[in-house]
């Protein structure tokens, strides 16, 4: 037996023995937040795989990882799909700044910063977004100015998801304004727990709240905290860019489970609104467009495969654009297709509907077009992939 068969045996008895009930299947996945209860499962099962370094499988030990290779990683990935085990840890400490710190960092912000990251000792805000800044996000104008050993940081930020249950938030910040745009800029770390940060939840028109403003009045970040050198933030900033849209694609080999594939009800819907002929869907028109959309996926899952084994560093550069759109477009699909099936009797959103997978299949339709807007909208993955993977001219 290899090792990696060896390790696979272990890996799965451990898993059945340590996983408890209320942490296997669907459902929404703990963030790592002081503010947001888990239940008591979901924090045994999050104590034990701190406790095996899984919540960053390849992180080194000293930061709380389990250095896996990334064949190990994907090993474990597999187990926890078998078993439909829930992430432990998930969100932007483990799969965005922590990689970043892990990449860029000095020693000792590793060390102060990545084993609160492994443990989800505070969830993390990204404050990237300004009301004049999304796509051409160097025009940002929140400003940080050095006094003695802090910096204090003055502007807001926008579209910051999940804020108000946040702990702490990264933001791009300008530290130089005389400098050329994206030169004068520097990514720094925020405790949201003090007097100069207030978040202001901006209401959606499903009465939900998942965004908010957060703004910044003399806000205090101490001078250590800024990660990746002084005025460097548009490198650094673009590098968590990379494990973002690793994340959204999939494809982050870092955080906690990024290659985990989550199976789609869409054959399931399909089969139950159109009926199935001869052992084959009965609508000719949705049948093609259902093998088309199959095609894609294996297409996807295969491409995504190959970015992990292909990157040298800890999540793919450029490709991840590519990787997050295709991904994106493949759920965008999946739902127009459980749509399309449903007609008008998906159109549903109310709690008393029988049928719970309408509204979830409707939820889940209206919430994933913002995947070719979060994380960089559709055409600017566009122009990346035309310049930096394609090489055409700017
Ligand atoms: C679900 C969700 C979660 C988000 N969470 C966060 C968060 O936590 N933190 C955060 O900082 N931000 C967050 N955002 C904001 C997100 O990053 C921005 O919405 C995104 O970058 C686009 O910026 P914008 O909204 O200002 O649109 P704009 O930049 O104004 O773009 C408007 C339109 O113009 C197009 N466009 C702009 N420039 C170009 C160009 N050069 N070439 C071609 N087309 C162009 C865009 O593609 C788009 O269609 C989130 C957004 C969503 C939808």
């Amino acid at each position: 037996m290899s090792e990696l068969d060896n390790f696979r045996r272990e890996t799965r008895a451990w898993l059945e023995d340590n996983c408890p009930a209320g942490a296997r299947g669907p459902g929404p996945i703990p963030i790592g937040s002081t503010k947001v209860a888990l239940s008591d499962d979901s924090r045994i099962w999050l104590e034990r795989m701190i406790a095996k370094g899984w919540t960053v499988p390849t992180w080194p030990k000293q930061y709380g990882g389990a250095e896996l290779s990334k064949a190990e990683y994907g090993v474990l990935i597999e187990e926890l799909s078998r078993i439909n085990a829930r992430s432990p840890l998930t969100g932007r400490g483990v799969n965005y700044i922590g990689p970043t710190i892990l990449e860029l960092g000095t020693d000792e912000q590793k060390s102060r910063w990545l084993p609160m990251c492994a443990r989800g000792e505070g969830a993390w805000a990204m404050g990237y977004s300004e009301p004049g800044a999304g796509s051409d996000l160097a025009s940002l104008a929140t400003k940080a100015v050095l006094d003695g050993d802090r910096y204090l940081v003055n502007g807001s930020k926008i579209w910051t998801s999940d804020a108000t249950e946040c702990d702490y938030i990264f933001a791009l910040v300008r530290t130089a304004p005389e400098k050329p745009k994206h030169e004068g800029i520097s990514l720094v770390l925020i405790d949201m727990d003090q007097p100069g940060v207030s978040v202001s939840p901006i209401r959606l028109l499903s009465g939900k709240s998942p965004f908010c403003e957060t703004h910044f009045d003399n806000a205090v970040v101490p001078a250590d905290d800024v990660i990746g050198g002084v005025d460097n933030g548009w490198t650094v900033g673009k590098r968590l860019l990379q494990f973002e849209r690793s994340t959204h694609a999939g494809i982050n080999t870092s955080g906690s489970q990024g290659g985990r594939e989550v199976s789609s009800p869409v054959r399931g819907i399909l089969e139950r609104y159109v009926g199935i002929d001869n052992g084959r869907l009965a609508d000719t028109g949705l049948r093609k467009r259902y093998l088309e959309h199959s095609i894609n996926v294996d297409a996807q899952r295969l491409t995504q495969r190959r970015a992990i084994e292909e990157s040298q560093a800890r999540a793919p550069g450029f490709t991840s654009s590519a990787v997050k759109l295709t991904n994106a477009l493949n759920l965008q699909e999946a739902d127009e297709l459980m749509m399309a099936a449903m007609g008008t009797t998906g159109m549903t959103l109310t709690d008393d509907s029988e049928d719970q997978h309408r509204i979830a299949a409707m939820t889940r339709w209206l919430y994933q077009k913002s995947l070719t807007i979060a994380g960089g909208t559709k055409e600017i993955q566009l122009n990346i992939i035309a310049k930096r993977v394609l090489g055409l001219p700017d």
